[in-house]
């Protein structure tokens, strides 16, 4: 199986090894040395010096987990979203009782960072900033440093910028200290090449001020047991133990590969899988400026459907691919190239449809 999904994606041999061996004690030595490896592999792709925590938990456990940690009632919140995973921040904001602003984009288009600092200076200060960084759901990457250079300098005008890393970190440069990002979250199942099940949360000294202040009830998620037990290599609840397992081994090859050459692999793939996508008919949905390295969304050509491309891709390719999410859910497909990805993977996705798509065309004709 070619799995071209954006998450879970699939898992390099050694990564299954290390995962898929017996349980083993959370209270115990190999639990703390894997987890402090893990913690300092982790800062190294953050580019932190800061705390970066694990949690149990999906993505979007990772999103709530920041939200409940700096909220209080009535806070003032500009989110900007440039699609599905932006307005799910949003959402979750909402739910915990933060004032939400919206900013939003047309599918396809990332965000503008001098409309970031004009919404943001119609706030009462100081609020909470959420941006995506990866829009997985229309393959967008948004360019987060010109946002970090319009935010004001440190004092109280300063927004806490919370950024979903999901399906960024691990791939692309997201250096969390020199943009002055205060929580980054990212889950495992993504670029990072390992079972689902983590979720990780890079947390600056500004935001730790903020938990401490915050009012929002929080229990599962508190931060600050987090970080207390994660002093003593532990985490306070029972952790997934064979995903941790499994990361190492992952962070071990990621190591090996560097950050630099991880980057570099990701923008070939994207520039390989959006060129053969236009020779096929497709239209990419993101320009060349704002495209993901991690997930292409393509247009399907006029008269077919994404999700019976998916379903017979899978058929008969055993490629796996994603079709859109909410409106453009018959419109495009994502092609995933993120983590455990080669440049014949996505030659093999190619070959596929270019065998599949005369079929579906004569089944409509
Ligand atoms: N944010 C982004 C950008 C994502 O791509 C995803 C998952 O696809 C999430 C959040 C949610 O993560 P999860 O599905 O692990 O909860």
């Amino acid at each position: 199986m070619n799995l071209r999904i954006p998450g879970p994606t699939p898992l390099p041999e050694a990564v299954r090894i290390a995962a898929g061996g017996d349980a083993f004690d959370h209270r115990g030595e190999r639990f703390e040395q894997l987890l402090r490896q893990c913690e300092a592999r982790l800062k190294q792709f953050y580019q932190t010096e800061s705390d970066v925590l694990v949690l149990t938990g999906s993505g979007t456990g990772g999103l709530e987990a920041a939200l409940v940690n700096v909220l209080s009632p009535g806070q003032a919140v500009l989110a900007v979203s440039v699609g599905h995973f932006g307005e799910r921040f949003a959402a979750v904001a909402r739910a915990f009782g933060g004032q939400v602003t919206m900013l939003e984009s047309e599918p396809g288009q990332a965000l503008d960072a001098r409309r970031v600092e004009a919404a943001l200076a119609m706030l009462p200060e100081p609020a909470v900033l959420l941006t995506t960084h990866n829009e997985t759901s229309t393959g967008v990457l948004n360019d987060l440093e010109a946002v970090s250079q319009v935010l004001p300098g440190p004092g109280p005008r300063r927004p806490l910028w919370l950024v979903d890393g999901v399906s960024s970190l691990g791939a692309t440069d997201l250096p969390m200290d020199r943009w002055g990002c205060d929580v980054v979250v990212s889950a495992s199942q993504k670029a990072w090449m390992a079972p689902a099940g983590l979720a990780f949360l890079g947390v600056s000294e500004r935001a730790w001020e903020w938990i401490d202040r915050a009012k929002c009830p929080r229990y599962y998620w508190d931060l600050r047991e987090a970080r207390k037990y994660a002093r003593k290599g532990q985490t306070p609840f029972t952790p997934a133990v064979n995903a941790l397992a499994g990361l190492d081994a992952a962070l071990e090859l990621m190591v090996q590969e560097g950050l630099e050459t991880i980057v570099q692999r990701h923008r070939d793939l994207a520039r390989q899988t959006r060129a053969g996508l236009r020779a096929l008919g497709f239209a990419m949905l993101a320009s060349d400026q704002d495209a993901s390295p991690t997930v292409t969304a393509a247009r399907v050509p006029v008269g077919l459907s994404a999700t019976e491309i998916k379903k017979r891709l899978l058929r008969d390719y055993g490629v796996a691919v994603a079709a859109g999410m909410g409106e453009l859910k018959e419109q495009i497909i994502r092609v995933a190239h993120m983590g455990y990805c080669s440049e014949e993977n996505i030659s093999q996705l190619l070959a596929a449809l270019k065998g599949l798509l005369p079929h579906l065309r004569n089944q409509r004709n």
